[in-house]
């Protein structure tokens, strides 16, 4: 295990701080902030350290399966979420080229799930929900930003991590437990001299915030465009009375830079959302797509979950759903360690479980997703792809197996 602070360069004297929290977490994002969020209702005190001086707004996850939703509900997050964000149940598959629409909802769930809907809440908004809580509810969570997690060790009896703080000096923080959850690009994975085995695709994803009125256009709150060359996740983000805003996220192939995707955006605009009079976008993001994951997502005392350990192109919204389902088992599982309610084998299951969760299932789902949305309709594998598109909407039970599909990627927890 590495650290930048002995290996690289002078970043400046160490110094120590001294709240010494049994669990640290690298990274604010949903996954850190979730699992902080839960350890502290189990008692457990945690510092998080995130690089950045607030919450990341860049347009990321809005959509939170039904299934994520029973977890928030036992970490009492769920009726904030809610309350910030909204509740919806329908799904449409449009297929571009013929104008044929597809549509099934959340609502043949009803009876048999305890939350038969998808929450649509943009992820900022999530972590801000969560740091609410967190204040709201007096949990023992320091959060402190502006802390770039650059180092990190594990010694027998504890892991040290140093993290560089915008003076240049380094903060030193010892722990019994580090939980690296600071995303894709993950230092602590890094740090732990762990590869992210897998593929990158050669196509990138632009997410855009835009104002549109899609509703009038005939666009469900959730809606797949089909098409190999316009297919596209049309997504509503927000509910209140100043409405209209959504998630337009599309598929270039030819996007190699920034620039490149600014240049060609106003054709993918012009095509999917055409009153340009009534188009204002926001915010947009070009993202590279991975089907990444580590080859352990424990080490010692340190372990990996959400996009830290594994990645997928978030065709079809399984990247947060996972990291969610990891957090439920890891909160469950480390605050039984910490408490001596459990050995340490419990967080070996973690790491195994969740790894084959993403590997056998979370993966290949969403390369199928992929492919499907952003593939060809008249190719006899997409004619084929389409028709089963097609029987979701006319029949009832291949409808629900799909939609109980999400909670297929949860493990249950066995600690307690
Ligand atoms: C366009 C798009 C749409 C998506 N839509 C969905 C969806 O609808 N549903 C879904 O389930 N998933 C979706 N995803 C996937 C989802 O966004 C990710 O799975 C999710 O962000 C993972 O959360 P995380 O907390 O693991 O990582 P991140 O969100 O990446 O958070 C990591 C945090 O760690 C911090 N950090 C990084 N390095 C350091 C360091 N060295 N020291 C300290 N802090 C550090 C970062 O600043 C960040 O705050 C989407 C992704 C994209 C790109």
């Amino acid at each position: 295990m590495k650290d930048q602070t002995e290996s690289g360069g002078e970043t400046g004297p160490a110094r120590r701080h001294t709240a010494g929290a049994p669990v640290v977490v690298v990274g604010a994002g949903p996954v850190g902030m979730l699992n902080a969020l839960g350890l502290a209702r189990q008692g457990v005190p945690v510092t998080v350290l995130e690089r950045h001086a607030d919450v990341v707004r860049a347009p990321r996850a809005v959509v939170h399966h039904w299934a994520t939703l029973e977890g928030l509900d036992r970490l009492s997050v769920l009726d904030a979420a809610v309350a910030a964000g909204f509740k919806k149940q329908d799904y449409c598959f449009l297929n571009w080229r013929t104008g044929e629409r597809v549509r099934y909802g959340l609502s043949l769930l009803e009876g048999s799930v305890a939350h038969p809907y998808n929450l649509h809440l943009r992820q900022d908004r999530f972590v801000e929900v969560m740091l609410d809580v967190i204040e709201r509810d007096g949990l023992p969570v320091e959060v402190r930003f502006e802390r770039e997690v650059i180092g990190v060790r594990d010694h027998d009896d504890r892991a040290v991590v140093n993290a560089l703080c915008p003076d240049g000096s380094v903060e030193q923080h010892q722990a019994s437990w580090v939980i690296g959850a600071d995303g894709a690009g993950s230092a602590v994975r890094r740090l732990l001299g762990l590869p992210f085995e897998g593929f990158t695709w050669p196509e990138r994803f632009v997410a855009t915030d835009v104002v549109y009125p899609f509703e009038e256009e005939g666009y469900d709150q959730t809606t797949f465009v089909v098409d190999e060359t316009y297919g596209a996740i049309i997504v509503k983000i927000d509910n209140s009375s100043d409405a209209g805003l959504w998630r337009y996220t599309y598929s270039d192939p030819e996007a190699g830079t920034p620039e490149r995707v600014e240049q060609r955006m106003g054709g993918f605009l012009d095509t999917l959302l055409p009153h340009a009079d009534r188009r204002e976008l926001r915010a947009h993001s070009p993202y590279k797509m991975h089907q990444r994951c580590a080859p352990a997502f424990r080490m010692g005392r340190v372990l990996l979950a959400g996009d830290a350990a594994h990645a997928t192109n978030p065709t079809g919204g399984y990247g947060l759903t996972s990291g969610l389902f990891d957090s439920y088992l890891l909160i469950d599982a480390l605050a039984a360690v910490v408490r001596g309610r459990a050995d340490d084998r419990v967080l070996d299951r973690y790491a195994h479980e969740r790894r084959r969760v993403f590997k056998e299932l979370v993966s290949p789902a969403a390369s199928a997703n992929k492919k499907m949305i952003f593939g060809s309709t008249v190719t006899d594998e997409g004619a084929a792809a389409w028709d089963r598109v097609r029987r979701l909407g006319q029949d009832e039970e291949a409808a629900r197996v799909r939609l109980m599909f999400p909670k297929s990627l949860e493990t249950p927890a066995r600690t307690a």
